[in-house]
């Protein structure tokens, strides 16, 4: 049986000399496994499709359950972040990031979506990575059923509270700091606080919209990151990777 699915590349690994398997994020069947025959060969057409974080139209054959790349066609490459050593490798966490948080056969529009418009903003707009990985890592972990309390202090209720915490994903004074979440609390300032309330909720195509200083900016990009890193319980290759280029 043939079908055709769009879909992102978020993993190549070799299967042998010749062939290769692709890990892809697709909208209709979530995570999907397919294998590409020659693409270790020089001149295979699946070459430029089949790359890290290319999306492309795949038609795929399918039989008891295994799926075999039949034709592929690129719709974007992202030129751009394949120049940029930096931005790619930030590409590469969001499609790590992207992996642990699909399921096969579970449509994810909304991740697939998401991560094409942060690959299009960090390649196309060239907008300041920090404000993309913020984006990314908050928005992936609400579409992931992490999403925070941002409301007020859970406490008190007070609107402009001054910590975050990590492990409750809940929002505390300090004054008001309970016993009964031993989980790290972050500093937060109502820029951030407004930032992190407008990710949350906005339209999907109005990620991007909003403004922060420089140093707002980069402390939400660390609490962004923390706070996925904590809900997810693990770190990941990839943002070592990314973070040993900024030093
Ligand atoms: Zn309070």
């Amino acid at each position: 049986m043939y079908l055709t699915i769009q879909g992102i590349v978020l993993r190549v690994t070799d299967y042998n000399d010749r062939d290769a398997l692709l890990t892809l994020l697709t909208r209709r069947h979530g995570k999907l496994t397919v294998k590409a025959r020659g693409l270790r060969r020089k001149n295979s057409p699946l070459i430029a499709p089949c790359q890290l974080l290319a999306y492309g139209e795949f038609t795929l054959f399918e039989y008891k359950g295994q799926y075999t790349i039949n034709e592929a066609q690129s719709i974007e490459l992202f030129l751009p972040l394949r120049r940029d050593l930096t931005r790619l490798s930030l590409g590469t966490y969001f499609a790590q990031v992207s992996e642990v948080l699909s399921q096969e056969d579970l449509p994810n529009p909304e991740l697939q979506s998401l991560l094409l418009n942060c690959l299009y903003a960090l390649s196309k707009l060239g907008l300041p990575e920090e404000k993309v990985k913020a984006v990314f890592e908050l928005r992936a972990a609400c579409l992931s059923g992490y999403t925070p309390d941002l409301f007020g202090c859970h406490v008190c209720g007070n609107q402009n509270p001054d910590r975050f915490d990590l492990s409750a994903g809940q929002l505390e004074c300090r004054n008001c700091r309970s016993g009964e979440s031993q989980g790290i609390r972050l500093p937060v300032t109502p820029a951030i606080l407004e930032a992190m309330r407008y990710i949350c909720l906005c339209d999907p195509k109005k990620l991007f919209s909003f403004q922060v200083g420089p140093d707002t900016q980069k402390q939400l990009a660390e609490l962004t990151e923390a706070y996925l890193s904590t809900q997810l319980e693990r770190g990941f290759s990839t943002l070592d990777f990314y973070k040993s280029l900024l030093i």
